[in-house]
């Protein structure tokens, strides 16, 4: 298994550009330049903060005895929540559900990991109630890029046994495999896209590109395993691009249109007879007040007050949105520079990333943080 030095956005631009893929330029002459996108600071029209809910032994899926219930924990999963989730709900989460024998069960939190687990329990004909805080899109699961990126920030090097890492790759293919199901679904909320990827050094520089943050560990390189499940990048010359960089490559990622899919969910979810409760747990103790059972704990970086989880790490992130541009389809990553864009129905998502944010808890959004990933964009266009 391969160290990851770089980072960006953990391994999102690793899976969106294996070097693995062709060294050669694209066979066509001169593809579809992408739209220009109106990159200014008056554009932004909502800028969302969230903390990632990172553990460096990887996500927590086990079951304990509690107050009389089976608790199944199921949270944890760092940058990587909405890629994975299929995957973790179905192979790591409902195994230790259906232990239990209990036909109705709670599922604590509606965020990506607790709306993906309600469906994987209803799907295997468990009755489900699902109480949480916030729903969609106050939860904090709203703030995402939108990438399926299943390693990103998902677990510290030294916590990759060949276990752990065996599993993992097991839960990206079901989540991989359960998304292809849902290309298509009403309102497209998952669609394959393509971008580029820019950088101002070659790609194979040794040192170029995103590094981590400051007190960030060393991540495993698990896009590795499922190299055969990425479409292969290509470099562009600077004639196939209309960028001001050195270096470009087009690639093809898969993308998550957030608010629909929620809302997807959600639906679903009730349709299907789930009902949902709005609760706001000060102690985990109250949980023994639920009439059901089995509970599966899906707070996120919730858990670390009601579970008093220590080994919870938030890693801070703040993406803003521009007003939709629905000619602008390609996704940009501009390698080094910490900038992500992703065109979603709700907006140009542009990711900021700030030198503190690693164990950083502060929900307050930094402005300035914002207007230089805006202006950072601007400068890409000649
Ligand atoms: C900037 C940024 C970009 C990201 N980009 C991507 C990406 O491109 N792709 C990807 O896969 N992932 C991405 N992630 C990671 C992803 O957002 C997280 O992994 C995911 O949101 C975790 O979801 P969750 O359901 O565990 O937590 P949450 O979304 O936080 O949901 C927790 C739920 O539990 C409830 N809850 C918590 N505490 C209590 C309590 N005490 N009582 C009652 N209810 C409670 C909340 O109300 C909520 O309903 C990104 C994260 C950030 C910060």
């Amino acid at each position: 298994m391969q160290r990851r030095h770089l980072i960006g956005a953990a391994s999102a631009w690793a899976a969106a550009w294996p070097l693995g893929g062709s060294a050669d330029p694209l066979p066509f002459a001169s593809p579809a330049l992408p739209a220009r996108i109106r990159a200014s600071v008056d554009r932004v029209i909502d800028i969302g903060v969230c903390t990632r809910p990172f553990r460096l032994q990887g996500p927590r899926i086990e079951s304990e005895r509690l107050f009389g219930k089976t608790v199944v924990h199921h949270y944890g999963h760092g940058g990587s929540g909405w890629s994975l989730s299929w995957g973790s709900a179905a192979i790591g989460a409902l195994p230790l559900i259906q232990a239990t024998g209990e036909r109705r069960i709670a599922v604590i939190g509606g965020g990506a990991i607790g709306l993906t687990t309600a469906r994987v329990a209803q799907q295997a004909g468990l009755r489900v109630r699902l109480y949480a805080r916030e729903r969609p899109p106050e939860v904090a699961s709203t703030h995402a890029t939108g990438m399926w990126t299943p390693d990103s920030r998902l677990c510290a090097l030294a916590a990759a046994t060949p276990a752990f890492e065996r599993r993992w790759e097991a839960m990206a293919r079901h989540a991989f495999r359960s998304y292809q199901q849902l290309l298509g679904a009403p309102g497209s909320p998952i669609e394959w896209r393509d971008g580029h990827v820019l950088s101002d050094t070659p790609f194979d520089a040794p040192g170029a590109g995103d590094h981590g943050l400051p007190g960030e560990p060393e991540y495993p390189d698990l896009m590795d395993l499922i190299a055969d499940l990425r479409p292969r990048s290509s470099p562009l010359r600077p004639d196939q691009h209309p960028f001001k960089v050195a270096h470009a490559r087009r690639f093809t990622q898969m993308v998550f249109h957030i608010r629909p899919y929620q809302r997807m969910l959600v639906e679903d979810f009730l349709r299907d007879g789930g009902e949902w409760i709005q609760r706001d747990f000060q102690h985990a103790r109250e949980l023994a007040t639920l009439p059901e059972r089995t509970l599966v704990n899906c707070t996120g970086y919730g858990a670390k007050a009601l579970f008093n989880d220590p080994l919870l790490i938030p890693v801070r992130g703040q993406t803003a949105r521009l007003i939709p541009q629905p000619e602008v389809t390609d996704l940009l990553v501009y390698r080094g520079h910490n900038l992500v864009v992703v065109p979603r129905r709700d907006g140009l998502l542009v990711q900021a990333q700030d030198p503190q944010d690693f164990n950083n808890p502060d929900h307050k959004v930094v402005r300035a943080l914002t207007d230089a990933a805006v202006q950072r964009l601007a400068s890409l266009f000649a």
